[in-house]
């Protein structure tokens, strides 16, 4: 921590990698609500359903930063970073999900290391706990790109026709 910093001035560099990471999140709420909906329309029931409770988890992350950076003083950001690429086929929507988690882990730990530089622990906690989140989105993505990989055709035949209930109340 440069000894010049003041408090104030630490407190805005957290609030802006907060802001940067939850508009991340509204960009990858975006991203998966759209191919929840894709893979409604093409009836990969199960896929969808999951897909919708991912696109729910990064929800509560924008709401997590978004709480943070209330609490430090300073104004959620509402921005979606980029466009959301639509109509992907089913062979592209996983390794291009497992890539954006990938880059958002990279990403996070880099802000929870300004956090850190910055000494607001409360923030790096909060980064520790949505990193771990998204590994485990990275791992689902992951293995549903295999088996797509691997089994092609025959794994999204099993899928077809699927329900996609998911989350409290099932059809919600
Ligand atoms: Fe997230
Ligand atoms: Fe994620």
């Amino acid at each position: 921590m440069a000894a010049q910093t003041t408090k104030e001035e630490r407190r805005q560099k957290v609030i802006e990698v907060l802001n940067e990471a939850r508009a991340m999140e509204l960009q990858a709420i975006g991203q998966y609500m759209n191919q929840h909906y894709g893979l409604d329309d093409m009836d990969y029931g199960e896929l969808a359903g999951k897909m919708k409770l991912i696109a729910i988890d990064e929800m509560r992350h924008a709401e997590m930063f978004a709480e943070r950076i209330k609490e430090l003083g300073g104004e959620p950001t509402t921005t979606y970073p980029g466009k959301v690429s639509k109509g992907q086929a089913v062979e592209k929507v996983y390794p291009f999900d497992a890539n954006l988690e990938d880059d958002t882990i990279d990403v996070y730990n880099q802000f929870l290391l300004t956090c850190r530089e910055n000494g607001d622990s409360v923030s790096m906690k909060i980064f520790e706990t949505v990193i771990e989140e998204e590994q485990i989105h990275v791992n689902y993505f992951d293995s549903i790109a295999d088996n797509i990989t691997k089994h092609g055709d025959a794994y999204l035949a099993r899928i077809a026709g699927t329900s996609s209930a998911a989350g409290v109340g099932g059809s919600g």
